[in-house]
């Protein structure tokens, strides 16, 4: 690619949350960004905001667990935009519940979400990474790879995300590809508000309890992922492969 071209950024569930964050942020880096999210319209919100502020951008409805809407999307993307050399794989659902009441279709379906649609973004997108030999992949960990109470589930999903990255690191490293996660910690999203609905607790108030936990007093916005996402994502981390950055306001046990 001559240094001109204009590199093609897949964000997935950028609809919204840190998804959404991520996309205007990527874009704001100079890239075309490709918005995925289960409803296309879903998008429009995030794309508005990118072109608003003189950025490319396309939304793609997709299921990143689906595994020919995957391969579609991404033929259309490297149609429409260009061929994708950047995949953040952000799309995440919750189904929290104890052990003993999680359902098998629950675990399946966090499974489905987060480590297949991770699994079938990168292998869709890596051919383009390859050819251009170049490649940056960001993959959504969590401090709950840590262990969650009420998270076997997720835990599991995002423990797993980080075997990925490594993995991915190592497989693809010798084409010019990095591969990282972002574990955040608590950030303001419309998942952390169906938790604090999900304990019955007011949304401000589970807020302001979790701010005492964490060593800055505060909790996490969408951009402060999204500023970690930029650096992984940029071309100056070439060397930077195989880690996983907690940001979460403080170290975690
Ligand atoms: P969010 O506000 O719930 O947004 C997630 C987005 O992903 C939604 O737009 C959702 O679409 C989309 N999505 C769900 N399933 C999908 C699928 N199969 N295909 C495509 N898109 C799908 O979540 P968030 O808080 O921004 O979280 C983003 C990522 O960060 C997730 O991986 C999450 O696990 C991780 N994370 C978040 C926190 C936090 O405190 N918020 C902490 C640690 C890690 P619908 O609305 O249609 O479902």
């Amino acid at each position: 690619m001559s240094t001109t071209e204009q590199r093609v950024a897949v964000v997935t569930g950028g609809a919204r949350g840190i998804g959404a964050a991520t996309a205007v942020r990527l874009a704001a880096e100079g890239r075309a960004v490709a918005v995925i999210d289960l409803d296309e319209a879903a998008c429009k919100d995030t794309v508005e905001r990118i072109t608003a502020a003189g950025g490319k951008a396309l939304a793609v409805g997709c299921d990143v667990s689906d595994e020919a809407q995957v391969e579609a999307a991404i033929a259309r993307i490297a149609e429409e935009l260009g061929a994708p050399t950047i995949l953040v794989n952000n799309a995440g659902v919750l189904r929290d519940n104890l052990l003993f009441k999680m359902s098998a279709s629950d675990w399946d379906t966090v499974m489905n979400v987060h480590l297949r649609g991770a699994f079938l973004m990168s292998r869709a997108v890596q051919k383009h990474m390859v050819d251009a030999n170049f490649g940056r992949i960001v993959n959504l960990s969590s401090s709950s790879a840590l262990g969650n109470r009420g998270q076997v589930n997720y835990s599991a999903a995002k423990a797993g995300l980080q075997g990925l990255t490594k993995t991915l690191a190592k497989e693809l490293g010798k084409f010019g590809v990095t591969a990282n996660s972002v574990a955040p910690g608590f950030i303001v999203t419309e998942m952390t508000k169906a938790t604090a609905d999900r304990v019955g607790m007011d949304f401000e108030e589970f807020q302001a309890a979790a701010a005492t936990q964490i060593p800055v007093q505060r909790v996490g916005r969408p951009e402060d992922i999204a500023n970690a996402i930029a650096f992984f994502t940029g071309d100056a981390a070439g060397f930077v492969s195989g880690q996983v950055m907690y940001v979460a306001g403080g170290p975690l046990n």
